[in-house]
């Protein structure tokens, strides 16, 4: 290197070894991309691979564009006003994955969940619903831990006429507490029945994958207390998260896959009798599809099922 040019120069050794280390950061610059889309082929469903999950990573990457599904400027990635707590991470598709071969009912999800968010008496942003499933002899007993799919295609949003509902860039869906008026439109629209009035605040409410948590490096208070470690949350963006590497390598399921919601939160071992007949009432949703001439998914039981626990009481 020439000390007295004011222009760095680089002697032919240095050359070399510059280009060399170019070559390489090309290369592995290439295998970076190489290995993102086939970790964007595996997630994402394809016809010739009936295996497949019923979900692709994202509507973008599946060629949906949100405003295409949508039609109106409702997400607040949009925004881009600095604030995560507003914006959420940038890059990263939040999901979680419930394992219900290890839930046991406890319901400590459910009160850490109360106490994390100040849910008051009556209402649940999640819950753990107690099922029993089949007749006499040929019966068992489920539980069917429930709470915000954090759709990719929310229904809840596009109804709003507040724009109180809004979905950040890493797929949670927040509300607005001041600015919605509680006029039921989106609990009305979710077809999971995900969405509540809470008596006290008179806005809608429902699980935010514990926001306030995740925007400081924590998990969701559900997942940090399941003592069965049934509750796992991850970025499905990454293809080395364990919870992505767990649904790329392990049959799941996702319920009322027919909503076109493509929801965000998976389930290992859900009973087929409890995919389409939650409980719950029915919703605008199922309404619609009924008067649109189909059978209603949500009603057309595929075996008998009753609730004999925890109520769904978020909505009593
Ligand atoms: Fe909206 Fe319901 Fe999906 Fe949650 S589960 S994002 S409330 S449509
Ligand atoms: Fe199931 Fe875990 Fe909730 Fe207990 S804490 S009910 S094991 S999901």
């Amino acid at each position: 290197m020439d000390q007295g040019n004011s222009k760095v120069r680089l002697e032919a050794p240095s050359r070399r070894r510059f280009f060399r280390r170019l070559a390489g950061g090309v290369a592995v610059a290439a295998a970076a991309t190489a290995a993102v889309k086939s970790a964007a082929a595996q997630l994402s469903p394809t016809a010739s691979d009936p295996a497949a999950p019923p979900y692709a990573v994202s509507g973008r990457e599946a060629g949906m564009d949100f405003y295409e599904f949508h039609g109106r400027e409702a997400f607040a990635y949009t925004k881009k006003d600095g604030n995560l707590a507003v914006n959420g991470f940038e890059g990263k598709r939040w999901a979680m994955l419930i394992d219900l071969r290890k839930c046991v009912g406890c319901q400590a999800c459910t009160a850490a969940c109360k106490f994390e968010n100040n849910i008051p008496e009556g209402s649940f942003r999640t819950w753990v619903p107690d099922v029993e499933i089949g007749t006499y002899p040929e019966t068992r007993r489920a539980f069917l831990p429930r709470l915000c799919n954090h759709c990719e295609r929310p229904s809840c949003i596009e109804v709003c006429p507040a724009d109180a509902t809004w979905q950040r860039q890493d797929g949670i869906v927040e509300i607005d507490y001041d600015k919605c008026w509680g006029c039921g439109s989106c609990v009305n629209a979710c077809p999971y029945d995900a969405r509540f009035i809470n008596p006290v605040t008179k806005t809608a409410d429902k699980c935010t994958f514990c926001s306030q948590r995740v925007d400081q490096g924590l998990l969701p208070a559900c997942v940090e207390t399941c003592i069965g470690g049934a509750r796992q949350f991850g970025d499905l963006n990454d293809p080395n998260d364990p919870v992505t590497r767990q649904i790329k390598s392990e049959p799941v399921q996702v319920l009322k896959p027919g909503t076109g919601n493509q929801p965000r939160v998976f389930y290992i071992g859900l009973p087929d009798q409890l995919q389409n007949n939650l409980p719950g009432r029915p919703t605008l949703w199922s309404e619609m599809f009924e008067e649109a001439g189909f059978k209603n998914p949500e009603t057309e039981t595929a075996g008998e099922w009753r609730i004999v626990g925890t109520k769904e009481a978020n909505h009593g």
